[in-house]
């Protein structure tokens, strides 16, 4: 719930905190590293969410729901673009569907914001949003993350859900996705890792990506090189930046 450095929104809403590493794309996972530091401050929603082994903070599996996080869109006259859950994700199995519910109430009576749903969960999203209580809001898009080709399948997941926009964030890039199909996907992230145990992203499958964005008609987003030092390394390729967004009024239910 706070204002945010991520290129591509405005700002963070975490009605749920907590999580646990689902494959090699969580190996360095920023909230879990962000969740210790919280619960370090002594800040109540992250107590217990981590523990410290081998020199590092990894999540425990405790989930913890923040109903009284839960009203804060509210209370944001201006429109913005709004992250759901950075700390966590929302999609994860142990958060309850009248939870999920509860938020998706929040984003239809918001419809001023614009709300950005990212899950490396997608199959448990299409399973829940298909109970038929969840109705496809023109204000939310529906994402789900991808760093190799290892996870192609989340694309195929995503594509059968229902909504205004559908995205894939290829962040942390760690392998080619040169077989990836973004037919039906309005919009890409790529980026590249970030920190000190960052691992390396090939122009190569950067370029396979745009190529891939050109020719499905997908609005291509570069977000960063990543590195140990991120901005040095910028975020420009080939000589430009790429900060190309979806079109609802062109995709929706597309
Ligand atoms: S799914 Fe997301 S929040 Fe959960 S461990 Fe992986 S990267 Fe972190």
């Amino acid at each position: 719930m706070a204002e945010t450095s991520i290129e591509w929104t405005d700002a963070t809403w975490n009605p749920v905190a907590g999580c646990t590493i689902l494959t090699a794309g969580c190996t360095n996972c920023y909230a879990m590293r962000m969740a210790a530091r919280l619960e370090a401050m002594g800040q109540e929603k992250y107590q217990g969410l981590t523990r410290k082994t081998g020199g590092r903070s990894k999540w425990t599996g405790k989930i913890t729901l923040d109903p009284k996080s839960l009203s804060v869109p509210e209370t944001w006259s201006k429109p913005r673009k709004v992250f759901v859950n950075s700390m966590s994700d929302l999609f994860h199995s142990d958060v309850p569907a009248d939870f999920i519910r509860e938020v998706w109430g929040v984003m239809q009576r918001t419809p001023r914001h614009t709300y950005q749903i990212l899950t490396k969960r997608p199959d448990r999203m299409m399973e829940v949003l298909s109970r038929g209580d969840f109705p496809v809001l023109p204000n939310v898009w529906l994402g789900t993350s991808v760093e190799d080709d290892r996870v192609l399948s989340r694309i195929d997941d995503l594509r059968n859900v229902p909504a205004a926009i559908r995205f894939i964030s290829f962040e942390p890039l760690i392998g080619s996705v040169a077989g990836a199909n973004l037919d039906r996907v309005h919009w890409a992230i790529v980026g590249g890792e970030s920190g000190p145990n960052s691992r390396y992203m090939d122009p190569l499958w950067v370029d396979e990506i745009e190529t891939i964005c050109r020719r499905a008609g997908t609005a291509f987003f570069f977000k960063q090189w990543g590195g140990r030092n991120k901005k040095a390394a910028g975020r420009e390729l080939n000589g430009r930046t790429y900060d190309e967004m979806p079109t609802a009024s062109v995709h929706t239910f597309g």
